[in-house]
């Protein structure tokens, strides 16, 4: 796939300011870039915005929003209030959709975490609407349950999709969280137009950390090409974000590491 349709996730280049992200997506001809909300402190929207304009790249998604469980009300509240500052965010910097990591299981009930997150999210789609922003929730991996996502399925995204009946949330589909499902192709049709962001890494193994031990495309076993046909077919037309959260990774300086991603991503993806 072209570069064109390549989005930088800014975690994959961790050592980058919101500044440099901008200026390593333009320097590569990068399509857009797709900022995690702790870049944008102390930055001006307004003008961040201007100047993702003259580059011509978009924004692909913001990350994050979510993070909806939690034992007590006034915590779950204080999630809510945090959501619609992301919405905010999200609408300066004219980010096509923010991402919703949802939350982790709390005292082991599944049903009731995402019940949580359900209504959680119901709290928030009428800011989102307001402000033109879609909400994208992300399933996560099963090994991230407990930590970060009750939502661990395509199909049940879909189905939470289904019953907040509002056009402004759909499901962001990420390889890495993803690929072992057996009956992803079908999924990924039965989405459609509601796929509104597309992440991709590889799986490699062992896991040396839950949340630092992705691989580069082409590194390990996900049938990415297979994958965004599938999803491309399905009706997406946004951009492509290449997100590796890895040690390995980070620890290479974002200069010479961009190429790399470039020439995976056209290789692979
Ligand atoms: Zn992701």
């Amino acid at each position: 796939m072209n570069k064109s349709q390549m989005s930088l996730n800014s975690i994959t280049v961790k050592s980058a300011n919101f500044q440099e992200l901008v200026e390593l997506a333009a320097k590569h001809e990068i399509g857009g870039i797709a900022p995690w909300r702790d870049l944008l402190d102390g930055i001006s929207l307004s003008k961040a915005r201007v100047k993702l304009d003259n580059e011509g790249l978009r924004v692909s998604s913001l990350c994050r929003g979510g993070m909806f469980t939690a034992p007590d009300e006034a915590s779950r509240q204080a999630a809510i209030e945090d959501n619609k500052s992301a919405i905010e965010q999200a609408a300066a910097l004219g980010a096509e959709t923010l991402v919703l990591v949802c939350g982790p299981v709390i005292n082991g009930d599944v049903g009731g975490s995402q019940r949580m997150i359900f209504d959680g999210i119901s709290a928030i789609t009428d800011t989102a609407r307001d402000a033109g922003v879609r909400l994208s929730i992300e399933p996560l991996h099963p090994m991230m349950a407990s930590s970060r996502s009750a939502i661990t399925l395509i199909s049940q995204s879909l189905q939470m999709v289904r019953e907040l009946n509002c056009a402004s949330v759909g499901i962001c589909v990420d390889a890495y969280h993803v690929w072992w499902d057996p009956d992803l192709s079908q999924w990924l049709r039965e989405a459609g137009q509601a796929i509104q962001a597309f992440h991709v890494s590889d799986w490699v193994t062992p896991i040396m950390g839950e949340l630092s031990s992705r691989g580069l495309m082409g590194d390990g076993c996900i049938n990415l090409k297979g994958m965004r046909e599938d999803i491309y077919s399905a009706g997406y037309s946004g951009l492509t974000e290449v997100e590796i959260l890895s040690d390995y990774w980070w620890s290479m300086p974002p200069a010479e590491l961009v190429p790399v991603l470039v020439e995976r991503f056209e290789e692979h993806v």
